[in-house]
C-alpha cells in the first residue's frame, strides 16, 4: 500500500514537472518574439540576450521570460546587458532594425484599424524609433491606403529618418515617409 502510494506522488509529480518545463518552454518562445521584435534582432539574436541577460545577473531565463511578456517595458536586466553589449545590436544594420520596426507598427496598425471599421482612430506612430509609442489621428481609409502601398509608412511631423526615408507629404498631423530600403 505504501509503495503504490509513493508511486502516484512520485508520478505526479513528475507529470508536474514536465507541465512546469513545457510551460517554461513556451514562456521563453514567447519572450524571443518579443524581444526580436522590439529590439529588431533574429530569433537567434533574441535568445542570446535573454540568455546572456539572466546568465548574468543569476536569474532563471524562465523568470525574465516572464518580465519580458508581462510587461511593456523591456526590463532593466535586458538593458543592462545590451549596455554592456552593444556588439549584439549588430546582427541587424541600422537601416534594416528601421525597416523592421516600421513593418511592425504598421502590422499593429493595420489590426487596430480592422477593428475600428470606419472614421477617425488614433494610430501609433510608425516611425523607426522602437522606442516611440506616440499616437497619431488619422482616418482609417486614409491608413489602409497608405498602407497599400509598400514602404509608405504614417510617422508624427519630425519623426521621419532623412538618411533611410523620403517626405512625401505632410500636414500638422502626421507626415508620410517612404523607406527607400524596401
Ligand atoms: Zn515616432
Amino acid at each position: 500500500m505504501e509503495a503504490i502510494e509513493l508511486d502516484e506522488t512520485f508520478w505526479r509529480r513528475r507529470a508536474e514537472e514536465l507541465q512546469h518545463a513545457l510551460d517554461s518552454r513556451i514562456v521563453i518562445e514567447q519572450a524571443k518574439g518579443v524581444l526580436a521584435e522590439r529590439l529588431g534582432l533574429d530569433i537567434e539574436g533574441a535568445f542570446n540576450v535573454l540568455r546572456g541577460a539572466a546568465r548574468g545577473e543569476r536569474m532563471k531565463a524562465h523568470d525574465l521570460a516572464s518580465a519580458v511578456v508581462k510587461n511593456r517595458d523591456t526590463p532593466q536586466t535586458i538593458v543592462r546587458f545590451l549596455a554592456r553589449n552593444p556588439h549584439l545590436f549588430h546582427v541587424s544594420s541600422r537601416d534594416e532594425r528601421v525597416a523592421r520596426t516600421e513593418e511592425f507598427f504598421k502590422r499593429v496598425n493595420d489590426t487596430m484599424r480592422n477593428e475600428l471599421g470606419d472614421g477617425d482612430g488614433n494610430f501609433l506612430c510608425e516611425c523607426g524609433n522602437i522606442a516611440c509609442t506616440e499616437k497619431l489621428a488619422l482616418n482609417a481609409e486614409d491608413l489602409r491606403l497608405l498602407h497599400s502601398i509598400e514602404g509608405y509608412f504614417a510617422v508624427l511631423p519630425g519623426h521621419q529618418i532623412p538618411e533611410i526615408e523620403t517626405l512625401v507629404k505632410e500636414n500638422g498631423r502626421y507626415a508620410i515617409v517612404h523607406n527607400n530600403m524596401g
